[in-house]
């Protein structure tokens, strides 16, 4: 695929967004720039750029023979994806399969301990309030997105989950909860952003071991480590070390 970068439209802390020659599409540029606790804490974890491009792209892949529609349209190198250029809606989407985090904070309950029905939370996507929990009144206050695009958010959250959960299940991973972003472009809506150690919690299946973002936020160490062991397991295939 030959697409030609142009203007810088959006640099966040682990992306930047570039304009190309095509109206309708941009280019996500993964860094190795880490952040956490709303950018309090920053660091680099060396290799982890290609490790979330990659991993989106495959977990994207599988999604779109799901019916899931993603703003994926191809890799264009180690660090680089074209993806359908959306009007990001101002909300993250978390699904959650284990306590863990802030759930964990919120309710007393212990991290790791399972959830029967998997859960969906919103969160207001903005950095000057750190990203506080919403629902579905606040988000018509708000007027971030109509009940029915909330509605069909919560729905594919849901079908999301369901897919990536035994994929990486096969790959010998625990998916604990993820973080969703979803778009509008023309009068459909997309699932947007990455899919990766970033964005969720991965549990070792058999240990337990965390092999995602929290080794950075809580310096448990072997972070890149973890990160390459993702890559291995999603991207490669392999099952175990
Ligand atoms: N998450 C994220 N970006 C955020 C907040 C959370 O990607 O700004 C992800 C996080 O990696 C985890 C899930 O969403 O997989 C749930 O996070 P939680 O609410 O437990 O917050 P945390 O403990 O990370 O503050």
């Amino acid at each position: 695929m030959d697409v030609e970068r142009r203007d810088k439209l959006y640099e966040g802390k682990a992306k930047i967004v570039y304009a190309t020659e095509r109206r309708d599409a941009v280019i996500q540029y993964f860094k190795d720039d880490a952040t956490a606790f709303n950018a309090l804490k920053k660091g680099t974890i060396v290799g982890k750029g290609v490790v979330n491009n990659r991993m989106s792209a495959t977990l994207f892949e599988r999604l779109a023979k799901a019916r899931v529609p993603t703003h994926y349209l191809g890799t264009l190198s180690d660090r680089e994806m074209l993806c359908r250029r959306l009007d990001i809606i101002k909300i993250e989407t978390i699904v959650r399969n284990v306590v863990a985090g802030s759930l964990a904070k919120r309710t007393g309950l212990e991290e790791g301990t399972p959830i029967r029905q998997p859960i969906v939370e919103l969160y207001y996507k903005s950095d000057a309030l750190g990203d506080p929990m919403i629902n579905d009144d606040h988000v018509r206050m708000l007027r971030l997105g109509t009940p029915a695009e909330l509605a069909w958010m919560k729905r594919m959250a849901l079908r999301i989950n369901g897919v990536l959960r035994p994929h990486l299940r096969r790959r010998g991973l625990l998916l604990v909860d993820c973080k969703l972003e979803f778009g509008r472009a023309g009068r459909k809506l997309y699932l947007g952003d990455e899919i990766s150690p970033d964005t969720c919690r991965l549990w070792d299946a058999g240990t337990g071991e965390k092999l995602d973002k929290d080794r950075f936020r809580r310096d448990l160490g072997g972070v890149e480590e973890a990160y390459q062991e993702v890559y291995r397991r999603v991207v490669l295939g392999e099952r175990r070390a």
